[in-house]
């Protein structure tokens, strides 16, 4: 019988690891995506969409399709799905492996305010400019709604559901990844002065703090959640270290971490 391998994904890493484990012979691989995006680029291979019912929906789901082996590899700011993800193999004593790529590092250059929540930044963020491009995404919007001495420029990759944007506010769309000679044409022409953004980490999206630097702007940016307390959960930083997890969970027999 086939391995079977859930694969939490909704990032570039996920696409990367599903075409490649696709290709395994005796993997079946599952990605999971939230539903979020209303046309989702589908990976390869078996996809299912929508969420599970937090931590004990998950357990039943791994359960009921005989999953031996999850990998999150998940937004860093997908707080939630990781915390049930992490219970839910815990408690089933499944293999399970984080994928968290490194968050961005100031450098020479920067101006960099470090904030632990959207409300601190939207507290923060008039004593550092007057327009300010917004990425933190949908969620936390709210904390920004009440500011009336910020313009706001925000980018989303879906529109704003109702009540929409917060007033002083240009909506745009974009999905990554994203070019420096784009962020800092998109900087100028709406006259930003601050950028708010979360740290997302790698590539797809760096550009605007690249931006940010070559036109001296300060940055807020919101702090990663905490990763969740679980002993057996093996945390990499790259496709290539869950793909070498994989082998080994695999020579093992399906019990190895
Ligand atoms: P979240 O706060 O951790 O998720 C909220 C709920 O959505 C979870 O409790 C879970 O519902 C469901 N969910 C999340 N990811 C799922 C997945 N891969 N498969 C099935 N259900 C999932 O996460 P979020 O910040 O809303 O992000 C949602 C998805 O978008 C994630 O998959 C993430 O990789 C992707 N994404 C997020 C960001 C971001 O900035 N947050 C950026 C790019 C991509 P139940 O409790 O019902 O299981």
């Amino acid at each position: 019988m086939d391995f079977r391998v859930l694969l939490l994904g909704g990032t570039a890493e996920a696409a990367r690891l599903a075409r490649e484990l696709s290709r395994w012979p005796g993997v079946q691989l599952i990605t999971s995506l939230a539903g979020r995006v209303r046309t989702p680029a589908l990976p390869p291979g078996q996809v299912r969409i929508g969420g599970f019912g937090g931590r004990a929906g998950l357990a039943g789901w791994l359960r009921e399709h005989r999953i031996a082996a999850v990998i999150d590899a998940t937004h860093p700011f997908a707080a939630g799905i990781t915390a049930a993800a992490a219970g839910a193999a815990g408690q089933l004593r499944v293999p399970f492996v984080l994928l968290r790529r490194p968050g961005w590092q100031a450098g020479p250059g920067d101006d960099w305010h470090w904030c632990g929540s959207p409300d601190e930044a939207a507290t923060r963020l008039p004593g550092l400019g007057r327009r300010a491009f917004l990425t933190t995404g949908r969620t936390g919007l709210a904390a920004f709604a009440a500011l009336d001495d910020v313009w706001l420029l925000l980018r989303t990759i879906e529109p704003v559901e109702p009540p929409g944007p917060p007033a002083r506010c240009e909506a745009v769309l974009g999905r990554g990844p994203f070019t420096v000679p784009g962020e800092l044409d998109l900087l100028r022409r709406h006259r930003i002065d601050v950028l708010v953004t979360k740290d997302s980490g790698g590539q797809a999206s760096a550009a605007k703090l690249v931006a940010a630097r070559r036109l001296g702007l300060p940055v807020l940016l919101l702090r990663r959640p905490p990763l969740p307390a679980a002993p057996a959960m093996r945390v990499v930083t790259t496709g290539a270290e869950v793909l070498s997890w994989l082998h080994g969970v695999l020579g093992a027999g399906g019990q190895g971490r």
